[in-house]
């Protein structure tokens, strides 16, 4: 294949995964090495053997330059000036993978930055800033995962099996439950947390909300029916209830919101391209879809661990 190709057919699954006109991924991609694949023990070597280069990064910084500008080795593997602290965080990152983790670059804007991908994980590196951080594991997303839960941002986490953000949901209510527990605090506590907003958000996606917010309230809280078994007391049990339902109202609230933004957003059905419903409640499908009819049957399910990666299985 000539170089033109490569380079055609690379600007094109770029575009493709971004879903983004040809001509404007080529302006964008101009000056972008195609991507390659290393092993991290190949850019570690070149870290640990290579002289510091000098590099003209076109303005002058004067006096701080010594100790504001990451000092730079030339690599053959990312093609250019990388910052050794950018290698060391991406190693650090990388460490439960080891030396031999393989990686590809997925793109390397010089001077600026690169983004490279393992398997399931990617990470962006400072190329003018020791700087490294994880991405999103879908190709081409540039937001960061959600961390507590594993390596997909919260849009991408939509796109993952609901049976394991039912799960998640569960598993995460009822972990937070016993730390309550041990604290012995007031179940006022377990009242509002970003995470259970999380869970919500990506369960409406998903249509999946009712399912998901009793996984909550029950693992947060009680089963509602054995409130009175589990609290002798009348006057914890109510206090108990009392949490509930007002954690059940927020809940909703956040649902409700999320269903306007996707509606908001959207416009019309995914499927039908009829116009969207302006209210109707948090509905049991994805609120991109006008009805559960139009929703496509889920593919079976092939048997490997969806990609939330807690709780463990
Ligand atoms: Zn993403
Ligand atoms: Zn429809």
């Amino acid at each position: 294949m000539t170089r033109d190709k490569k380079r055609k057919r690379y600007v094109r699954a770029v575009a493709e995964s971004a879903g983004d006109r040809y001509a404007r991924t080529a302006r964008l991609l101009a000056g972008v090495r195609p991507p390659g694949a290393f092993q991290l023990k190949e850019l570690l070597a070149e870290c640990v053997t290579r002289p510091r280069a000098d590099i003209d990064w076109g303005i002058s910084w004067g006096e701080a330059e010594e100790e504001f500008a990451s000092p730079v080795f030339t690599s053959d593997v990312l093609g250019g000036p990388v910052p050794y602290q950018s290698v060391l965080k991406l190693a650090g990152l990388l460490s439960q993978e080891g030396p031999d983790a393989r990686l590809r670059a997925e793109r390397v804007v010089a001077r600026e930055h690169a983004v490279v991908a393992g398997r399931a994980r990617r990470f962006e590196l400072g190329l003018n800033w020791g700087v490294a951080y994880e991405l999103c594991g879908v190709s081409g997303c540039p937001r960061q995962p959600v961390g507590w839960i594993g390596t997909r941002c919260e849009k991408h986490l939509a796109a993952c099996a609901p049976e394991g953000t039912v799960d998640l949901a569960e598993a995460w209510a009822f972990a937070r439950n016993d730390q309550h527990r041990e604290r012995r605090g007031d179940p006022a506590v377990l009242e509002g947390s970003p995470e259970a907003d999380l869970l919500v958000r990506v369960a409406v996606a998903q249509g999946v909300y009712e399912q998901a917010a009793s996984a909550l309230l029950h693992g947060l809280f009680e089963d509602p029916e054995m409130i009175d078994e589990v609290y002798w007391d009348p006057d914890e049990a109510q206090k108990v209830r009392d949490s509930m339902d007002r954690e059940r109202a927020r809940l909703d609230a956040v649902a409700a919101a999320a269903v306007r933004r996707i509606r908001e957003e959207t416009g019309v059905c995914a499927a039908c391209r009829e116009p969207l419903p302006a209210s109707g409640g948090v509905p049991g499908f994805p609120p991109d879809h006008c009805s559960r009819e139009c929703v496509p049957a889920p593919p079976r399910p092939r048997g490997h661990r969806h990609a939330w990666s807690f709780p463990p299985r």
